[in-house]
């Protein structure tokens, strides 16, 4: 048997013990924050549609120039671009490790389209976790918001500040950025958006059975554990 045989054959069983995890929620609920702590304990991907999207913009292909406007806007960037980012990125090979779904699916079709894409591997969603925050929190959360521009890691003016100011705790770099969709009359409209086209995705999982809730008013660490409690028993 060639090398590739061996690979062809054994391909589908790594991937069908690979966990899939969801984190459902409003923008700023602390999807981003927490897939990352996730990422690090348990060594899955984190897959951000919303930071795919962001680097298509900023490399100025075709999905990043269509998506640019919408962003800005709020507004949800269509589903063939987004299912079309997310199925080139699952089908890198470090996805074998298990994913966490920071920011997807956010609608109906995207979430039946994961499905059907992952029914192709045998695989399914191990747990759809809604973080639940109310409209209050998640405006505080997102209008304080911002990132080490080296590495990502997620900062916040008041909840959540380097050990050293200026200076990033993950990997020391003192450049820092802001969205541009951070904005108030942004956040408006995403929450909008959210109830409109997101929340009954929570539905949706609780009928297949797949559904947790975790409260996520409480401080970033208290999360953490009751979510690695969660992902401990689901994978
Ligand atoms: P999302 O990915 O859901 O949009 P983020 O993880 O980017 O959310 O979090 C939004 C902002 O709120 C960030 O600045 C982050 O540091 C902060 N944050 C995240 N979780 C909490 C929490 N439990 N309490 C207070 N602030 C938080
Ligand atoms: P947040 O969770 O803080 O709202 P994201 O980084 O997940 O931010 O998303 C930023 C923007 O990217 C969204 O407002 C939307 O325009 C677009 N986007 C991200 N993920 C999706 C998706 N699954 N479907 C459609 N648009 C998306
Ligand atoms: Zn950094």
């Amino acid at each position: 048997m060639s090398d590739l045989d061996t690979r062809t054959r054994q391909a589908p069983h790594a991937i069908a013990a690979a966990p899939v995890l969801i984190l459902l929620g409003p923008p700023g609920a602390g999807k981003g924050t927490q897939a990352r702590m996730l990422e690090e304990r348990f060594g899955l991907v984190q897959l951000s549609t919303g930071d795919l999207l962001r680097a298509a913009v900023k490399a100025g292909t075709e999905a990043g120039r269509r998506a640019e406007a919408v962003m800005k806007a709020g507004d949800l960037v269509s589903d063939d671009i987004v299912i079309a980012i997310l199925r080139d990125r699952m089908a890198e090979p470090d996805c074998v490790r298990g994913v966490i779904l920071d920011g997807f699916p956010r609608t109906a079709v995207q979430a039946r389209a994961l499905d059907a894409l992952l029914a192709e591997t045998g695989q399914n969603v191990n747990a759809a976790i809604s973080l639940e925050v109310d409209d209050a929190a998640m405006v505080a959360r997102i209008s304080g918001r911002y990132t080490c521009a080296e590495c990502g890691e997620g900062y916040h003016d008041s909840f959540k500040q380097p050990a050293r100011a200026g200076t990033c705790d993950k990997c020391g770099g003192t450049a820092f950025k802001r969205r541009a969709d951070d904005k108030a009359e942004t956040v408006e409209a995403r929450l909008k958006v959210y109830h409109a086209e997101t929340a009954p995705l929570i539905a949706y999982y609780d009928d297949k059975g797949s559904l947790d809730r975790i409260d996520a008013m409480g401080g970033i660490e208290d999360i953490s554990a009751a979510l690695a409690a969660l992902v401990q028993q689901r994978t």
